[in-house]
């Protein structure tokens, strides 16, 4: 062949012998390519024709986390101990674990009880190491109860990563925005990891919720994420949202388009728009889950004890400057007592800094919290249980308009400023999220001022170097630090969705830095969190049939108790009424029982009638 290539090149050719030649190389690789590629798909398409018969026809198999594939069935429930009583029986009262905590020497003395110090506890408590954890309100009473109730994955820090690599400013210094970018990527496959497990491993407390993402352009400036780029991204929003499907193992409902039609149908209350792009993010009740987190704890060996408050460090060690404890008050006798400990970590949130200057009063801020606001408006403006989101506000930041307790939460805001308990939101707030909602929506729906039902605010724990000079970005990622001088182990920033890795993450360094070698790895992948064992989605018609109670009521049980509703359900009164023939509900409207108030008091350590409200039946949201 070469020896016939040789002879032909050379003899003398005219320029358009050359271009036929040319032409006719060319089309022949274009029609082998184009073989190839008609063979590669007839492969995929016979691949994916085999993958649908199989789906169609195998048994249905429920992904359980612990790495086995169960047969789903609906479980019956003959005995105290598997309708999950057993849990409660094994967790000590109040008292005694005020006892242990006053008593014993633990390898972790944990301060805060929101989702991190919570999760920190139970992650510890499951590799066998003695802790304690100490909250000085009731569990997940501050920012873990005023979240947006999103277990996400984290679709917009992704498309902000990406902006921010396809800005000029990254063409000074490259390696560091691709690094820069890199870290944002993993940190959004961790949530789409963790958000997998939580809806696959605690169906009890999260849902997957579609959100539509409505389009009235086609090119839409100015841009989403202040990017020219996303100008397009009502073109390429559905590959994009496959694409965040496919980072979460497509565990996730496989996002989907709406023509204007459909959307209409869906939400008649939006303006006219082109289609919508519907994707899943998860949902739960922030406090239910919180208190959840810290049940299992106890449950799981933990001496875990809301009300108790941290006052000051107790100093220990050869030269006397390491941390051996911590000095505390119950805030229910006002009694005082010191929590001893091998280390002591600090799981305060946005109070963090607080809770560092009781050791030194100087010490540099490392927490640039961020305070953010939610209304609360009537279920109405997000029928048939879907939220949807409008990715360009005048703030340029992104609104949420999400159906939670047969309401709808609109936010959030963002706003620098220094953490507080117990907030009042500003009411020039409440009115920009008014504005908002209100311009998102057709001319024939009104939202007034009225129609807010509650508002809150919370702090994002955001950590900031302190170091770092004044102004510089403040990441989104959680920080675990360790105070060199006193051996105090902190973590700071983070999320919901994460809580259980940043737990790990953080027992983890703990484990190393004071040498706990006797713990075993972690296990918290493997475990449900109370009422997880046992629960099934047909669970509020067991309820139903065996106690006669509504079905809105037994919703409600089911998903807020798990398997224990059962035990809720065996203390429940009768009506006097043909139907519902027991369960008396404490406001009418509302699917909350007098016999929860009982429950929550006697195995769930609620203590005032203002958490009992707020934070374990969250009504004053809902119903000011
Ligand atoms: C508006 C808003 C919306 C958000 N939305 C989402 C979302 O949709 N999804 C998501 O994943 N994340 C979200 N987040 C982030 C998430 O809510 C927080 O990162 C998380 O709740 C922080 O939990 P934490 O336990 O670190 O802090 P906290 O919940 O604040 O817990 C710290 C605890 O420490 C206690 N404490 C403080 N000082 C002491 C002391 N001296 N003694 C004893 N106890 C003490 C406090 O009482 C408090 O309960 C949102 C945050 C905000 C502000």
């Amino acid at each position: 062949l070469k020896t016939r290539y040789r002879s032909w090149r050379k003899k003398p050719r005219s320029r358009a012998a050359w271009c036929s030649c040319a032409g006719s190389v060319i089309f022949r690789r274009t029609m082998s390519v184009r073989k190839w590629a008609m063979r590669g798909t007839l492969v995929g398409v016979a691949g994916g024709c085999t993958y649908a018969t199989y789906s169609f026809f195998k048994p249905v198999a429920q992904v359980d986390f612990t790495g086995e594939k169960k047969m789903k069935r609906i479980q019956r429930f003959n005995s105290l101990v598997d309708r999950g009583d057993n849990l409660q029986a094994a967790a000590k009262s109040r008292g005694q674990h005020l006892a242990s905590l006053k008593d014993e020497m633990f390898d972790v003395v944990i301060v805060g009880g929101g989702c991190t110090g919570a999760g920190a506890a139970l992650d510890a408590a499951t590799r066998g190491l003695k802790v304690a954890c100490i909250e000085r309100g009731d569990f997940s009473n501050e920012t873990s109860s005023r979240s947006s109730k999103l277990i996400w994955g984290g679709f917009k820090y992704l498309q902000v990563a990406f902006a921010e690599l396809l800005s000029t400013k990254s063409l000074s210094n490259p390696v560091s925005a691709v690094k820069k970018f890199w870290g944002e990527f993993l940190m959004v496959a961790e949530c789409c990891t963790e958000r997998s497990w939580l809806a696959g491993m605690q169906p009890h407390l999260v849902q997957y919720v579609p959100q539509a993402v409505p389009f009235s352009v086609w090119v839409q400036w100015p841009p989403y994420f202040n990017h020219p780029f996303y100008s397009i991204l009502p073109i390429i929003a559905l590959p994009a949202f496959w694409f965040y499907d496919a980072l979460a193992g497509f565990n996730a409902p496989i996002s989907y388009a709406m023509g204007p039609r459909k959307t209409k149908e869906t939400f008649p209350q939006l303006k006219d728009v082109n289609y919508s792009a519907v994707y899943c993010e998860s949902m739960h009740n922030d406090a239910r889950t919180g208190t959840c987190i810290a049940l299992t704890a106890a449950t799981r060996g933990a001496s875990i004890a809301n009300y108790v408050e941290m006052t000051g460090y107790v100093y220990g060690g050869e030269e006397g400057a390491t941390v051996t404890g911590i000095q505390c008050v119950d805030k229910l006798t006002g009694e005082k007592f010191e929590v001893k400990g091998t280390s002591v970590v600090l799981c305060t949130g946005a109070f963090l800094d607080a809770v560092r200057r009781m050791d030194d009063p100087k010490a540099e801020k490392a927490v640039a919290a961020a305070a953010g606001c939610h209304i609360v408006l009537p279920g109405y403006f997000t029928p048939g249980g879907m939220g949807f989101a409008e990715l360009r506000t005048s703030r340029g930041a992104t609104m949420y308009f999400l159906p939670w307790l047969g309401h709808t939460i609109v936010g959030s805001t963002d706003k620098k400023c220094d953490a507080t308990s117990s907030p009042e939101v500003a009411e020039d707030e409440i009115q920009y999220l008014v504005n908002e909602a209100a311009s998102c929506l057709s001319g024939d729906i009104q939202v007034r001022r009225s129609d807010v039902l509650s508002a809150w605010q919370g702090w994002r724990p955001l950590y900031r170097d302190p170091n770092a000079p004044p102004g510089a970005p403040v990441s989104r990622h959680h920080v675990i630090g360790v105070d060199e001088k006193t051996g105090v182990v902190f973590v700071c920033g983070g999320k919901w969705s994460t809580y259980r890795a940043m737990a790990e993450e953080l027992v983890d360094k703990v484990v190393s830095h004071k040498k706990l070698w006797h713990a075993r790895p972690c296990m918290t992948k493997k475990i449900k969190l109370v009422g997880g064992d046992g629960f099934h989605e047909l669970l509020y018609v067991q309820l139903v049939q065996k106690y006669g109670i509504s079905e809105d009521i037994a919703k409600h049980l089911a998903h807020t108790y798990g398997s224990a509703a059962f035990a809720v359900c065996e203390l429940s009164k009768p009506t006097g009424k043909r139907w519902p023939r027991f369960g008396r509900v404490l406001v009418e409207g509302y699917p909350y029982l007098e016999e929860e108030v009982e429950y929550a008091c006697k195995h769930e350590y609620a203590v005032t009638v203002k958490d009992m409200l707020t934070l374990r039946m969250r009504l004053p949201p809902i119903n000011p």
